[in-house]
């Protein structure tokens, strides 16, 4: 039977405690800087005005129904999704030896992956992942059953990319090994390569036979530019990789709860580029059929009506910058508080940084007490997102940082 033992508590997910402790604390003052969604400058979650739009006309077309999407969702959906991260005329896509599924959002994107790594990967099947990373990558991978390891990638020093530790650690993995990267605003510490240094990277993994996994959360909500954001997946593509990409679209369309995403698996240029592509389809599909059946249907109508028309397209590309141009002009004003204060430590790395997500360099005992003391929340390795500061609230947070660090 089911004894305490046999079922041992499992502890609470750190990020969702978190938000808990902030929604419990009354005080008037309080800032959430824990949870990676986006906020208006007001605190308050921002309906993105282009999904706004594509909703009204979702629920007022006659022909609208809820039958069930194709095992692989939405066909105009997954199409728009790989050409936005992989370009329109990427090599993958005119010599058709790409696949495309929709998923349920990227973390079930990221578990596709994983699930079918465990299954067929030719490989060594151990995972790498930069240390530090998005922490649901340890649990989605190991539930699979693939060992997991790390490279080294953020230096506490510089608080910027350990570049040659990185190289170091996926020079020393067994060739054939699986590479997590992250495509753009590295979560949590908001540190990329430089282009200069994707290219190294690239023949690195190439020297070694590595498979990059690249994990693609943030599209457009880095830079503000889809293009841009999407360079080091190009890249790699361009030079003939084979590679599986997951793709979110919570925060860059501001869905978090429609739960819209897309796996994509790109295989190597070759004779038998088409063959190999159709039996890894046909295998994913088993896979999906056996864990959701299909995917939700109303997220990737919206998110697929906008990639498909050319003014809301436009629309989107407009809101993306305003999203993106709030985050860095609220990392500004966080680097020029602290400076202004005369705040121990350089901050040159606040504004260096990009994303969501910032790695400030604050220890778990600052943390701590900048929580005890300004009710201000924050996960204990020192990541703030950046949304959830404001004009309002950016002087206040740098006075306790500065409190704390003195
Ligand atoms: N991957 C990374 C690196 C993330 O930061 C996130 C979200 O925080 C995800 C994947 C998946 O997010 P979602 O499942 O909400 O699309």
């Amino acid at each position: 039977s089911f004894t305490a033992e046999a079922v041992p508590q499992a502890p609470e997910d750190p990020l969702f405690g978190l938000m808990a402790a902030y929604r419990a604390d009354t005080f008037d003052k309080k800032v959430d800087l824990g949870i990676g969604a986006y906020r208006d400058d007001n605190a308050k979650p921002w309906v993105l005005p282009v999904v706004k739009r594509a909703d009204e006309i979702l629920r007022t077309d006659p022909a609208l129904n809820h039958e069930y999407l194709p095992i692989a969702g939405l066909a105009t959906f997954t199409s728009a999704a790989a050409k936005l991260i992989l370009g329109e005329s990427s090599p993958a896509l005119l010599e058709k030896r790409a696949t495309s599924f929709q998923t349920i959002s990227g973390t079930g994107a990221v578990h596709m992956g994983a699930l079918f790594l465990s299954k067929f990967f030719p490989g060594n099947p151990t995972v790498y992942f930069s240390n530090p990373t998005w922490a649901n990558h340890h649990q989605i991978f190991s539930n699979v059953g693939l060992p997991i390891a790390t490279y080294p990638y953020f230096s506490k020093s510089t608080k910027g990319l350990d570049f040659e530790g990185m190289k170091r650690g996926i020079a020393e993995a067994p060739d054939h090994s699986i590479i997590l990267l992250h495509a753009c605003a590295h979560n949590p510490t908001g540190v990329d390569p430089t282009q200069e240094q994707w290219k190294e990277l690239a023949v690195l993994l190439k020297e070694k036979s590595h498979f990059p996994f690249f994990d693609c959360a943030y599209q457009g909500f880095a830079s503000g530019d889809l293009a841009k954001d999407a360079w080091a997946v190009r890249y790699f593509v361009e030079e003939g990789f084979e590679l599986c990409i997951a793709q979110s679209f919570a925060k860059n369309f501001g869905l978090y709860g429609e739960r819209a995403g897309c796996f994509h698996f790109v295989t190597g240029p070759g004779v038998d580029a088409q063959t190999t592509i159709g039996r890894i389809s046909s295998q994913l599909a088993i896979l999906q059929r056996s864990e959701i059946s299909n995917p939700p249907a109303y997220g990737a109508r919206i998110a697929g009506l906008i990639m498909n028309d050319e003014e809301l397209f436009k629309e989107w590309e407009e809101n993306l910058r305003t999203m993106s141009g709030r985050i860095i002009s609220m990392r500004k004003a966080l680097r020029s508080k602290l400076e202004e204060l005369g705040t121990p430590g350089t901050w040159n790395h606040i504004t260096d940084q990009i994303g969501m997500f910032s790695f400030t360099g604050l220890t778990e005992k600052q943390v701590l007490q900048i929580r005890e003391d300004a009710h201000v929340y924050m996960t204990k390795n020192g990541r703030i997102s950046m949304a959830g500061l404001n004009t309002g609230n950016v002087e206040y947070f740098a006075k306790a940082v500065d409190k704390a660090v003195r």
